[in-house]
């Protein structure tokens, strides 16, 4: 990681992106059965030095890049004697130009119990952290080797964090060995429980040379030796219990979750109790792409949508009773936008694959059933 060159952003087409993306480092302590990252980068995360990770961020900014910046470490706390090098450096660089960025990463639950280290990243301008809650379900937790989600109540842990003030991005996964059913809905239900607005929510995969991959493939479950993270794409092994089920309730869930009466109050609640940014960040006028974006959203949701007249009545609440949080709580609105039609794609697509999987299992076990009747 140390020998790592500056990126060449200058390459980049800065106008057409939201954000841009810096990496501190690789690896992760952890040991999660289904995950790949520990097999490509290891178990023991490497980072840069402090100076490294400026002088991409100080290269952004020449370039003129201003806002967001995705920290995208496989988890950002991982080493965390180094990240506690790093971040008063970046709080002293960020502090005499003025803030220029705005951060988000991916961290790993325990984060929730270092209040030093949420703090640091507060005073660095952190903004969102992605975690892998997966499920609330222990059982699955227990089995695919999350131990670090069991420590302490999941809703304790993010309701912590997000009352810090960094607004939590959840993963969540369906499919996992022995799962009971209704695990599409206890997923629904533990985010209209937190608050948590936006999520990435998949089947679960088994990736190449992940532990669960070995595991698949010595049990001879495993359909195809291939998987990706897709949301939109079926497992690659059997499952427990039937992938219809599996696949019913993951579809089902996903759809609820982006459901936009259920959304808009969902992230409404959120933003009540998210708490507000630390740092006061000058004024700068918005990239056209955002002012497009608002726009947008301004139109769809308070203009054209039935839900009208609960997007202004939310809005103007979070102005009153919590305004420093007003300029995210208008974006992850937005992503509704995303998410609305997302859903569609992603009922189609997994209803598709089941079909296709439907037919491949009975072409392939009617010879079988033919034979054991003609016996
Ligand atoms: S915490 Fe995240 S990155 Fe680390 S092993 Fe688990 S899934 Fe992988």
């Amino acid at each position: 990681m140390t020998g790592t060159p500056v990126p060449r952003y200058d390459l980049l087409e800065m106008a057409a992106y939201d954000s841009m993306s810096v990496q501190f480092s690789r690896g992760c302590p952890f040991q999660c059965e289904f995950c790949d990252i520990i097999v490509l980068y290891g178990r023991k995360p490497r980072t840069k030095t402090p100076a490294q990770l400026l002088a991409e961020l100080q290269r952004l900014y020449d370039l003129g890049w201003r806002g967001g910046v995705f920290m995208v470490d496989d988890n950002f706390i991982g080493n965390k004697r180094n990240v506690k090098l790093l971040l008063p450096e970046l709080k002293k660089w960020q502090a005499e130009r003025g803030y220029p960025f705005r951060f988000d990463t991916e961290a790993s639950l325990d984060l929730a119990d270092d209040d030093e280290l949420i703090d640091m990243m507060l005073d660095c301008n952190f903004a969102a952290v992605f975690m892998g809650i997966e499920t609330p379900d222990t059982d699955s937790l227990q089995l695919t080797k999350k131990f670090q989600n069991m420590r302490s109540p999941l809703l304790e842990a993010i309701d912590k964090v997000t009352g810090k003030g960094l607004r939590v991005i959840a993963g969540f996964i369906v499919g996992f060995d022995g799962e009971k059913p209704g695990a599409g809905d206890r997923i629904v239900a533990f985010a209209e429980a937190t608050g948590i607005p936006t999520t990435t929510f998949a089947m679960l995969q088994a990736l190449p040379h992940t532990a669960l991959w070995h595991r698949l493939e010595k049990e001879g479950r495993l359909r195809a030796a291939d998987g990706n993270i897709n949301q939109t794409t079926l497992m690659n092994f059997v499952p427990t219990r039937p992938v219809e089920d599996i696949a019913r309730e993951y579809v089902e869930a996903f759809c609820a979750l982006y459901e936009p009466v259920q959304y808009l109050n969902r992230v409404h609640r959120y933003f009540l109790k998210l708490g507000a940014p630390r740092v006061q960040t000058p004024f700068q006028w918005p990239a056209w792409v955002v002012v497009r974006a608002l726009l947008i959203v301004a139109w769809r949701q308070g203009v054209k949508r039935s839900t009208r007249g609960l997007f202004w009545h939310h809005l103007f609440d979070i102005l009153r009773r919590n305004p420093g949080v007003l300029e995210q709580y208008v974006t992850v609105c937005a992503h509704n936008e995303h998410f609305l039609e997302y859903r569609d794609i992603v009922r189609q697509q997994i209803e598709a694959q089941l079909a296709a999987y439907t037919q491949e299992t009975e072409t392939t076990t009617r010879p079988v059933a033919a034979a054991l009747v003609e016996v």
